[in-house]
C-alpha cells in the first residue's frame, strides 16, 4: 500500500510503498477513506512533539471502511464507516483510567504519533477506540470532526457556562467550535492574526457577533477564552479580555513560551487551563451532538500524495477551515 511516512524528524514526508497492515485480536484494518490534517502533525514532524514512533505514518483524524476484523472484534462488522481520534489505545488500570480521565492514561499511545496513523491508504486501529460517523457527513466532512471537533468540544466544554466566548486562532478547531457556540446561545469574538482579513470574513460568515486581530481587545469583557493558536503570547491578551471568575483555556498540544505577566490580570479568580488529548467519552458526547447542530466542515482536499502541499499551506495559515486528505476519490 502507498503510505507517506516520517522517517526522521523535521523532514519532509516521503511517499512509499509497504505492506498493508494485519490486524490482532481486537483490532480492525480499515481501508482509509479521509484523513484530516492536524496543526499537531506538524508539531510532529517539526520535532516539537520529541517522542514519535519512527518512521510514523503521522494523522490522527481518519475516516475509513472496515477491511478485516480481528478475532475478537464485537463492535464493527466487514463494511462499516468508522472514524478514528487522536486516543488510540490506554491501559484501563491506572488512577487516571479508573478515575474518568483516560485522557490522562500513564500508557496512552497516540494514533499518527506513538502508533501508525492515517496518511495511508490502509491503517490497523483497536476496535475500542474508534467512533461510528453520522451519516450526514462524506468521509472528507467527517474527518475534520475526530480532532479539530473533539478536541474544540473538549476546550468549550472547559469553559463551562461562558456566554461571551473568545477563540483565539480561528482554523479547523474554531470554525467547528463557533458553530456549536452559536447552537448553544453563546455569543463568540474571534481574533485571528493581526490583518488576516479572509480569516475575520470566515469568522464573521460562520456566526462570531465579532472578529478582529488578536492583539485587539474585544468590545465588551469576556466570560471566557479558548486558545487554539500555539502562541504562548495570546495568554495574556485573553486573560486580560476575561472579566472576573473568567476561564482561559488552552486547546492546543504545543504552545511557545508565555511571556510573563502581572498577577493583576489572574486575579479576581480569572483561571487558566490546557486541554490534553480526549476521552471516549467526549467522542461519544461530540458525535452525537454535532449533527444536531449541525455541524458544517469547511474542507480543502489533497490527494494522498500532496500531503507535505497540505501540511506547508497549514503552516502558512493559508487554509481556511480544514486540510484534508483524500486516498479514495468518492470520499470527498
Ligand atoms: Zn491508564
Ligand atoms: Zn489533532
Amino acid at each position: 500500500m502507498r503510505a507517506m511516512v516520517l522517517e526522521k524528524k523535521s523532514q519532509c514526508l516521503q511517499q512509499v510503498d509497504i505492506s498493508i497492515p494485519q490486524p490482532s485480536d481486537r483490532q480492525v484494518l480499515l481501508r482509509v477513506q479521509a484523513c484530516a490534517v492536524c496543526r499537531t502533525d506538524l508539531h510532529v514532524i517539526d520535532g516539537e512533539l520529541t517522542t514519535p514512533k519512527l518512521p510514523l505514518v503521522p494523522g490522527h483524524e481518519i475516516v475509513g471502511t472496515v477491511e478485516r476484523a480481528g478475532t475478537t472484534v464485537t463492535r464493527f462488522k466487514i463494511g462499516d464507516r468508522v472514524g478514528v481520534p487522536w486516543l488510540g489505545w490506554t491501559c484501563g488500570e491506572c488512577f487516571y483510567c479508573r478515575n474518568g480521565q483516560e485522557n490522562l492514561c500513564d500508557q496512552a499511545k497516540f494514533t499518527g504519533y506513538t502508533l501508525d496513523g492515517g496518511y495511508a491508504e490502509y491503517t490497523v486501529v483497536d476496535e475500542g477506540f474508534c467512533f461510528p460517523i453520522p451519516n450526514l457527513y462524506s468521509a472528507a466532512e467527517a474527518a475534520p470532526l475526530l480532532c479539530a471537533g473533539l478536541i474544540g468540544y473538549r476546550s468549550l466544554v472547559k469553559t463551562g457556562s461562558a456566554k461571551r466566548l473568545g477563540i483565539y486562532g480561528f482554523g479547523a478547531a474554531a470554525h467547528i467550535v463557533a458553530q456549536v457556540a452559536g447552537y448553544q446561545q453563546r455569543e463568540v469574538f474571534a481574533f485571528t492574526r493581526p490583518g488576516d482579513v479572509e480569516g475575520q470574513k470566515f469568522a464573521l460568515g460562520l456566526g462570531a457577533v465579532w472578529a478582529g486581530d488578536s492583539n485587539e481587545l474585544p468590545p465588551r469583557q469576556l466570560d471566557g477564552a479558548i486558545i487554539f493558536a500555539p502562541v504562548g503570547g495570546l495568554v495574556p491578551l485573553a486573560l486580560k479580555a476575561v472579566g472576573k471568575g473568567g476561564v482561559v483555556v488552552c486547546g492546543g498540544i504545543h504552545m511557545s513560551d508565555i511571556p510573563s505577566f502581572p498577577y493583576a490580570i489572574l486575579w479576581e479568580e480569572r483561571s487558566l487551563c490546557s486541554v490534553a488529548n480526549l476521552t471516549r467519552r467526549d467522542g461519544e458526547e461530540f458525535m452525537a451532538l454535532a449533527p444536531k447542530v449541525p455541524v458544517r466542515t469547511k474542507v480543502e482536499t489533497f490527494p494522498l500524495a500532496e500531503a507535505n502541499k497540505a501540511l506547508d499551506r497549514l503552516r502558512a495559515g493559508k487554509i481556511e477551515g480544514a486540510a484534508v486528505l483524500v486516498t479514495d476519490s468518492s470520499a470527498a
